[in-house]
């Protein structure tokens, strides 16, 4: 029976709306029984609504049972016949058509978990005909299959009751939204609140402090997931983090969109538990949400300049380029965590005593200094080797918005612009090629090089604006510091 619910984790989800599943497996073997097949509800994923759990297990079996490179290699009549030998588990009761199904297969045993009668008690619809009484009814096949109720019905029932019900706890396909889509990234965004915030107190954490910190960290982690779920719909994404994008699983497609809408929800629900009673909640709510607009505007931007269907490279420029990053990108990966910690630490919007004010000097800092990643991340696309940014940059054929070729198109004479008008964002053979070649061609490596210099620089003077200070509730130069060291000259 176990197997029967492991079988929705392997074929679907873990906690699929349709949470049917079959597991077919031999018991004349001895011992647990061999496993031949399984099969879970595919109704929606084929279309085919006579594709119930044991109807796509039976067929599986079917399948196996007569693969001439498989390990039983039937003929269809002894196929039939090894039917006889089979038990077939289902988490829940067969519905009139699936009971006849296996009476007609002829099954050995039929063993099932949650009831009928459970299954309509709970909200579903279900033929109310029990599979007890089509088995009775069927007493003039030849075959007979024993009968066997109500097995670990403690593990199959909470797959099936809370679906209608409002008031259930989290269901898993919740959580298993949160384990896709916002573990599995590097955490960078969600880290750096706790560093700052140890830095700013100029001591190591204790447990509850750190625990409050490690909440804002988790809320800028949701946030991106919102952003990655939805990015990818609009993008039409194939991969994220080496696994399907999430609104390319069968059971998901555009639910996507609200489970990033949820995504985004949750982080305020996280505020309001953990934060309602500080002085700074409203402040950090308000950070949140300014944000949040920020990039929501980023994202038009960059969704209106480089949409993947229309290539046009009159839209694009460096300006452009860095209103997309900034917008899209520094304002929620950089200046949010610090200000985060700042809130958290308890540092005031000015500081009478050096009239400073904090948090414009932030945001003075990390803005450059996010649009400064963002065209380091555009390089690695272009010159990255896969092993230093662990894939095939995609950038020239999915036509980004990128430094590389904004630099380009600024410096392109008129023959290497027809090159990059023809071939940017195509897919064609040695198009990417006949790009990268016009990049060669204007020196970006130099100029890449340059700009890198340039914007070490630039920072580093920023951040020398502030006073050295050792106070708690001070703005320290080196949250900047070691912010800008772990950027520098980074291969990856
Ligand atoms: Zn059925």
């Amino acid at each position: 029976m176990r197997r029967a619910n492991a079988a929705l984790a392997e074929l679907s989800s873990p906690c699929p709306f349709a949470a049917f599943g079959t597991a077919i497996v031999n018991h004349t073997a001895g011992g647990l029984g061999e496993l031949v097949c399984i099969g879970i509800n595919s109704n929606s994923l084929h279309g085919d609504p006579t594709l119930h759990g044991e109807i796509a297990a039976i067929q599986n079996c079917s399948k196996v049972l007569t693969d001439p490179a498989g390990p039983y290699k039937l003929s269809p009549g002894d196929a039939i016949s090894a039917f006889k030998q089979l038990s077939l588990y289902t988490n829940a009761e067969s519905c009139p058509m699936c009971a006849s199904a296996v009476r007609w297969a002829g099954f050995r045993e039929y063993i099932y978990g949650t009831s009928i009668k459970a299954l309509i008690d709970n909200g579903w619809g279900q033929i109310s005909i029990s599979s007890k009484e089509i088995f009775r009814q069927s007493s003039a096949l030849s075959s007979n299959t024993s009968f066997i109720p109500g097995i670990l019905t403690n593990e199959t029932n909470p797959l099936f009751f809370w679906q209608f019900d409002v008031n259930a706890t989290c269901p898993t396909g919740c959580s298993r939204n949160l384990d896709y889509n916002v573990l599995g990234g590097k955490l960078n965004r969600g880290m750096s609140v706790i560093d700052s915030v140890e830095i700013l107190l100029g001591r190591s954490l204790t447990d509850a402090e750190y625990g409050k910190a490690a909440v804002l960290g988790w809320c800028i982690e949701l946030f991106q997931a919102f952003c990655l779920v939805s990015d990818d719909v609009m993008d039409k994404c194939h991969v994220r983090r080496t696994q399907p994008c999430w609104y390319r699983l069968p059971h998901v497609r555009l639910i996507a969109v609200n489970d990033a809408c949820m995504l985004r929800s949750a982080i305020f629900h996280l505020l309001k538990k953990c934060f309602r009673q500080e002085t700074y909640y409203v402040d950090v709510l308000e950070l949140f949400h300014d944000v949040s607009f920020n990039t929501d505007m980023g994202q038009l931007v960059d969704l209106i300049t480089a949409s993947e269907d229309t290539v046009d490279l009159s839209k694009f420029s460096l300006e452009r380029h860095r209103k997309i990053v900034v917008f899209k990108t520094a304002y929620y990966s950089f200046y949010l965590p610090v200000a985060l910690a700042m809130r958290f630490t308890g540092i005031l919007d000015s500081d009478p005593a050096t009239a400073i004010r904090p948090y414009r000097v932030a945001l003075s800092i990390l803005i450059p200094l996010g649009e400064y990643f963002q065209v380091q991340d555009d390089w690695l696309d272009y010159a990255g080797t896969v092993e230093q940014i662990g894939k095939v940059g995609t950038d020239i054929i999915d036509n980004k918005c990128s430094w590389c070729i904004n630099t380009a198109l600024a410096l392109a004479n008129p023959e290497q612009r027809a090159i990059l008008d023809a071939n940017y964002g195509g897919k064609g053979r040695g198009q990417e090629w006949k790009v990268k070649k016009v990049f060669e061609e204007v020196g970006i490596a130099e100029e890449y090089a340059k700009y890198e210099d340039d914007a070490f620089r630039r920072i580093t003077g920023l951040i020398e604006i502030i006073p050295e200070v050792t106070k708690v509730g001070e703005l320290k130069r080196e949250v900047f510091v070691t912010f800008l060291q772990k950027i520098h000259k980074r291969l990856m």
